[in-house]
């Protein structure tokens, strides 16, 4: 290790379960963080900043100024520029920490994709804002042994537990099947409190580098759940991993088989995702001139954004497209057929 690494990281390096042995582990980890939100943006800033190695940073959306008020990584820059939050959180991280490889995905994480983005990761870092996302990824890590941590937060409080294949209860041993739409609160129902986000990120990301460090995890194993409003925290002694799981115990993995639906909601930002029907690739530039005279427009290297009649269309270079002020499905598809073609 060099002088200059050992000053860097010294304070981190004094904390004896890390210690040299460990930072050296940390700068040859290579993390995955899926969903550069209110959780995963922290996580990965936390991470870069503690010399984690590689990062892989997946995100679907672009940066939007209602994120600000919590995801810290983020400017108004970067809202304006209308940025993929995976490509702002690369160019900022790369300010942060020159040292760390950050690999920026624009891209949604599905069925089609999530076992193509773990070759190689250590460990998995869940910023999801969703349900469908979270237990897609707990059937990928349980079927390729990946250890990934869970966080979740809502409104004024969080949760966060990590899942180790094998040696800790996975989340369908926890929770078998996704609350129903509409069952639980989301961010779009009740808020998000940005320390909340952050309370939970910081938790994940302590565990994250734990286990990079150590590979080890709390034992038994552990969920723990914040509330930062009322100031409560409470730590419950998971299970060991149940046999009868459908996932880690009877290895069926409903999520990975599931067909992908033709358009989702979003949490959070009164918006519906519609996926591309065909592999092309759009042409922005054409479909821009096309478009100008009928609203107003933004085009970078990443998308094109057309604000037309109180509603919002980002399309992506993909194909993909994210349609706000909605959440009816049918009216976003219409919507994207009517301004973008077939
Ligand atoms: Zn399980």
């Amino acid at each position: 290790m060099t002088h200059a690494t050992q000053d860097r990281y010294s304070r981190q390096i004094l904390f004896a379960p890390i210690g040299a042995d460990g930072q050296a582990r940390l700068r040859g980890s290579h993390a995955l963080v899926v969903g550069c939100g209110g959780l995963g943006a922290e996580v990965a800033n936390l991470l870069a900043r503690a010399g984690v190695g590689r990062l892989r940073i997946v995100d679907r959306d672009v940066v939007d100024v209602t994120n600000l008020q919590r995801q810290a990584l983020f400017d108004e820059a970067d809202a304006r520029d209308c940025l993929p939050k995976a490509v702002a959180a690369a160019r900022h991280l790369a300010r942060i920490n020159a040292d760390v490889a950050v690999e920026p995905l624009v891209a949604d994480v599905n069925a089609t994709n999530v076992l193509e983005l773990l070759p190689g990761v250590d460990l998995v870092i869940d910023g999801f804002d969703n349900f469908e996302g979270r237990y897609l990824l707990n059937d990928a890590c349980v079927r390729t042994g990946t250890p990934w941590i869970h966080g979740a937060c809502v409104s004024g409080e969080g949760l966060t537990t990590t899942v180790v294949p094998g040696r800790t209860p996975c989340l369908r041993c926890l929770n078998p099947e996704p609350p129903p739409t509409g069952a639980v609160p989301t961010c779009d129902t009740v808020g998000i409190l940005g320390p909340v986000a952050h309370l939970v990120a910081s938790l994940e990301a302590a565990q994250a580098l734990r286990w990079l460090a150590t590979r080890t995890v709390p034992e038994p194993a552990v969920l723990v759940t914040v509330d930062a409003w009322d100031l409560r925290l409470h730590r419950v002694t998971l299970p060991g991993p149940q046999p009868a799981c459908p996932c880690c115990g009877e290895r069926r993995f409903e999520f990975l088989d599931a067909a992908l639906a033709p358009a989702i909601e979003l949490c959070g930002r009164d918006a519906v995702l519609v996926r591309a029907h065909s592999g092309g690739r759009p042409d922005l530039d054409a479909l821009a001139a096309r478009l100008r005279p009928h609203g107003e427009l933004l085009v970078n290297e990443f998308v094109l954004r057309f604000r037309a009649e109180g509603r919002e269309l980002v399309l992506f270079r993909d194909g993909r497209t994210i349609v706000k002020g909605t959440t009816d499905s049918a009216l976003a598809r219409s919507l994207v057929a009517r301004w973008f073609g077939a």
